[in-house]
C-alpha cells in the first residue's frame, strides 16, 4: 500500500473547499447501534462536521481523518475506513509524538 500522507497544501485545499461546523452528535447518545461518530464528512455539501464533545486528542485525530477523506475524494481515490484510520496514527504520531 502507498502512503500518502496529508500535507499542509492537502488541508489548505481542504478548508477553501469545505465549511467545518462544529457541534454536538446527539445520535452517539440515541442510539449505540448506529456506531458511535466524531467527525463526518458530507463531500456534496461540502461541510465537514466535527463532534465539539471530544477530547483536545481525539478532536485532532478526527480532523486528520475527515481531511484525509476529503483528499481522497478531491484525487477520486476511493479509500477505506482502516486505510485512513492507519494513515491517521502514522501522521498523529508524526505530529505529536505519540499515539495518544
Ligand atoms: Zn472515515
Amino acid at each position: 500500500m502507498d502512503l500518502e500522507l496529508l500535507t499542509l497544501r492537502d488541508v489548505i485545499d481542504a478548508l477553501m473547499r469545505y465549511d467545518i461546523k462544529h457541534c454536538p452528535f446527539p445520535q452517539n447518545d440515541i442510539s449505540k447501534k448506529l456506531g458511535s461518530h466524531n467527525g463526518i464528512i458530507d463531500d456534496e455539501k461540502k461541510i465537514v462536521y466535527l463532534n465539539e464533545e471530544q477530547t483536545q486528542e481525539s478532536m485532532r485525530k478526527t480532523i486528520i481523518h475527515e481531511f484525509s477523506h476529503a483528499k481522497n475524494y478531491r484525487a477520486g481515490k476511493k479509500d477505506t475506513e482502516k486505510q485512513i484510520e492507519k494513515e491517521t496514527e502514522i501522521i498523529y504520531k508524526k505530529l505529536y509524538g505519540s499515539n495518544n
